[in-house]
């Protein structure tokens, strides 16, 4: 059987569609750039709050990070809890760290109250050690999380780990029972079919090309041009993501897009997908170039990683399909003679802090910097920036910290450095 070079997720679920021959109104109260999860979450909490929303969509619904990514839905962020307490201090880590958990719940709400068929479940996260070093880390961290965050994760020892996982090349792991699965391209469709009921216009193949800002009727407004027509918008809202582009300069030079990819195998007989992952948990290493896999709801084994660094293209999402497979079969030297099904891959977004990101700049919103921890967050986000925009003062701790650009400047969106990153990165996990 030949592999397919095709998103698996969404050969599962029904994309909405839209008119693509409605022109894009005159004028709004808010456009939205991107039609992903922040851009879906923002347009329908806007929407529900009488706003007149129009999100912008350069391809289709969900087109993005938000279709293709792995279905994890995590606490916690990309940084530990030690590292940000180092950067943050203890009291904005706290609050951090409680927005990680409450944006689960906030997928979970939203998935409930719009009846999305997405397989969402609370099957908790595994996180497996590569080294004893980082296993000793691991009990570290629980305590910082449990003393500090009020939150219980479990540290599993080695002896335990066939529990969790019918892997034996791990030092042991750690354990988050609230963290859940799903589908994701199920859900940014159930998103995009909310945000629609609640009265917000989605314009797919309408690629943002420039946002000026004027004064119109005494108020200032921006003049938002798109591949389908012009429109007037009392805010902007970005949640472009890792495809942020030169429409918005300012936040591209702050992003770096990384590639991520992801195979899929074949139906797994259920008593081999029982000893895989015996607790069906959502899994990831301790490694910087990390793994990340968990079994579909059809029982297959989704495998993912940073198999190339670069964005997706046909030749990197061909490559990956190997790569990835000698790294599945390491981890589960069961599934050598599995078939794999399905490779595709997708982009990322990371600040240069790895920091999540949201505010106003040069007067447009934006929320962005989710480095592979975005299914929840960024549905989180999406809300917020709402309640932002419409004029509340929502608690949000990723407002207001520094926004750092690249060292000296020397970064103007396009990432020519990131060989050099795969490169530094496979150093550290040599060395740490
Ligand atoms: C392979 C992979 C695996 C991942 N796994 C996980 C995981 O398991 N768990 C997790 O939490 N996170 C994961 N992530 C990250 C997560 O998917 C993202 O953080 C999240 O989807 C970001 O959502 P978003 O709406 O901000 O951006 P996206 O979904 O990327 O959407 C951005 C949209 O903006 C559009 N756009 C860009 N420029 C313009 C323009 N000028 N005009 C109009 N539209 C524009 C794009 O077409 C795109 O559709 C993964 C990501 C990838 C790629």
């Amino acid at each position: 059987m030949t592999i397919t070079e095709q998103n698996y997720w969404l050969t599962t679920a029904e994309i909405p569609q839209t008119d693509r021959s409605q022109p894009v109104p005159e004028s709004v109260d808010v456009a939205v750039l991107g039609a992903g999860f922040t851009g879906l979450s923002a347009a329908r909490a806007l929407a529900k709050r009488g706003a007149t929303v129009a999100v912008l969509e350069s391809e289709t619904i969900g087109w993005g990070a938000s279709s293709r990514n792995g279905g994890m839905v995590l606490t916690g962020l990309k940084l530990g809890v030690n590292k940000l307490v180092s950067m943050y201090g203890h009291e904005r880590t706290q609050q951090m760290y409680a927005a990680s958990l409450a944006s689960i719940d906030c997928v979970e709400q939203i998935v409930r109250e719009e009846n999305i068929a997405c397989d969402f479940a609370r099957c908790g996260h595994l996180e497996v050690a590569c080294k004893q070093k980082h296993f000793d880390d691991y009990a570290r961290q629980a305590g910082v999380i449990a003393r500090g965050f009020n939150h219980q994760v479990r540290v599993v020892p080695r002896h335990e780990l066939p529990a969790e996982i019918g892997s034996s090349i791990y030092y042991g792991g750690m354990v988050d029972e609230v963290s859940a699965g799903l589908n994701p391209a199920r859900y940014v469709a159930g998103l995009g079919c909310a945000a629609m009921r609640a009265g917000a216009a989605i314009f797919e193949h309408a690629r943002v090309q420039g946002i000026e800002r004027f004064s119109r009727n005494g108020a200032s407004e921006f003049r938002v041009t798109t591949s389908r027509g012009s429109l007037w918008a009392r805010n902007v809202f970005v949640g472009t993501s890792g495809y942020t582009g030169a429409a918005t300069p300012a936040l591209r030079k702050k992003i770096i897009p990384i590639g991520s990819y992801i195979i899929t195998t074949e139906v797994l007989p259920d008593a081999l997908a029982r000893e895989l992952s015996p607790r069906n948990r959502m899994i990831y290493d301790s490694k910087n170039y990390l793994y990340y896999y968990r079994l579909t709801p059809d029982r297959r084994m989704l495998f993912g990683g940073r198999a190339a660094f670069s964005p997706e293209t046909a030749d990197t999402i061909r490559k990956s399909a190997e790569i990835l497979r000698r790294g599945m079969i390491d981890v589960y030297p069961q599934l050598r003679d599995v078939k794999v099904e399905y490779v595709w891959g997708g982009t990322l977004d990371f600040a240069f802090d790895i920091m999540p990101h949201a505010g106003q700049i040069d007067g447009i919103y934006f929320a962005v910097g989710y480095a592979g921890h975005g299914v929840a967050m960024a549905t989180w986000q999406g809300q917020k920036m709402a309640e932002m925009i419409a004029g509340d003062k929502p608690e949000n701790p990723f407002v207001g910290i520094p926004f750092p650009g690249a060292p000296l400047g020397l970064y103007n969106g396009r990432p020519w450095f990131l060989p050099f990153a795969g490169a530094w990165y496979k150093f550290l996990d040599w060395v740490s």
